[in-house]
């Protein structure tokens, strides 16, 4: 009798371990600095706006112990398969650290704008072999989203005009959706601006797939077209909000109650995907507690 039962045990557990597995989120998001994220779901991982060298006197870098590491390619940093890159402003994209990267790390590929491409291409040879590596999304506002695949990962893309207005329409500033492993979907906007239209002529892209995470820079919380946006097309299990200025350091939960949603404020913080918000749902990230969250000002 003993042993049958131990069997049965023993297979149960097995089965339960299996679906624990099958379960297991193992999907993350970790903070780098700025506009920058490191997403993993299990072996797949990307980096968004990791490279850059500007804080522009307010904004956060990336810490040199956790620059250091992403560079060599030490674990959480090991095994990236893409970097994207929303635009070129310093507190985004810096060509020379990410040529610097690509270099010792030859599987990556980096996805980019047109003037990503052309930044990394003024500063080498034409005929740099790491320029094949560097994948081009050419689009405007107006375009529709454009695909990409690699490996375990479906990407697409959108152009979401720069916050700023007309003083920034020069800039081709991208919204990268990536689905890591068919499983774990994250949208980032790069520096986009609160302004509806620009949205609401993606809102099929946008509504067409819902996300583990949503990355808005943090000047979508507490203005109110900014909330309508969020509220209208970033149908996701997360919304986090990125580019808060480096102050907020050490702060975190004094701006994240002002800002009334989630938000990334020290680099190395990170949130476990596909679980619900630990908030609970009575709380919704588009009540504004106060308008503490100031408009964007300057260079963003
Ligand atoms: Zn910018
Ligand atoms: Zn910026």
């Amino acid at each position: 009798m003993g042993a049958p039962i131990k069997t049965w045990l023993t297979l149960l557990l097995t089965i339960c371990g299996a679906l624990a597995m099958a379960h297991d989120p193992a999907a993350r998001a970790t903070y780098l600095g700025n506009e920058g994220v490191l997403v993993i779901r299990g072996d797949t991982k990307v980096l968004f706006d990791a490279f850059y060298a500007d804080s522009y006197g307010q904004y956060a870098l990336v810490p040199d112990a956790m620059f250091k590491a992403m560079m060599a390619g030490d674990p959480p940093y090991d095994g990236i398969d893409a970097v994207f890159v929303s635009h070129v402003h310093g507190d985004h994209f810096t060509a020379k650290p990410a040529i610097r990267y690509l270099r010792r790390h030859p599987k990556v590929r980096l996805y980019g704008s047109r003037q990503t491409f052309d930044a990394i291409a003024a500063s080498i040879p034409s005929d740099d072999p790491i320029l094949r590596r560097v994948v081009v999304a050419d689009i405007r506002p107006h375009d529709a989203a454009k695909q990409f695949h690699v490996g375990d990962i479906d990407i697409e893309v959108v152009a979401i005009p720069h916050a700023g207005g007309r003083s920034r329409a020069d800039i081709q500033n991208l919204s990268w959706r990536v689905t890591l492993d068919d499983d774990t979907t994250v949208i980032h906007f790069g520096d986009a601006g609160t302004n509806k239209p620009d949205f609401d002529r993606h809102g099929e892209h946008f509504k067409a797939k819902r996300a583990d995470a949503a990355f808005p820079p943090y000047w979508f919380f507490g203005n109110e077209e900014g909330e309508a946006i969020m509220r209208n097309y970033m149908d996701a299990g997360r919304i986090i909000g990125i580019h808060v200025p480096a102050a907020a350091i050490g702060n975190g939960d004094v701006r994240r109650q002002r800002a009334g949603g989630d938000l990334f404020t020290d680099p190395g913080e990170s949130r476990e995907l596909q679980t619900p918000p630990s908030t609970p749902g009575s709380e919704p990230a588009s009540e504004v507690i106060d308008s503490a969250v100031n408009a964007p000002e300057g260079q963003l």
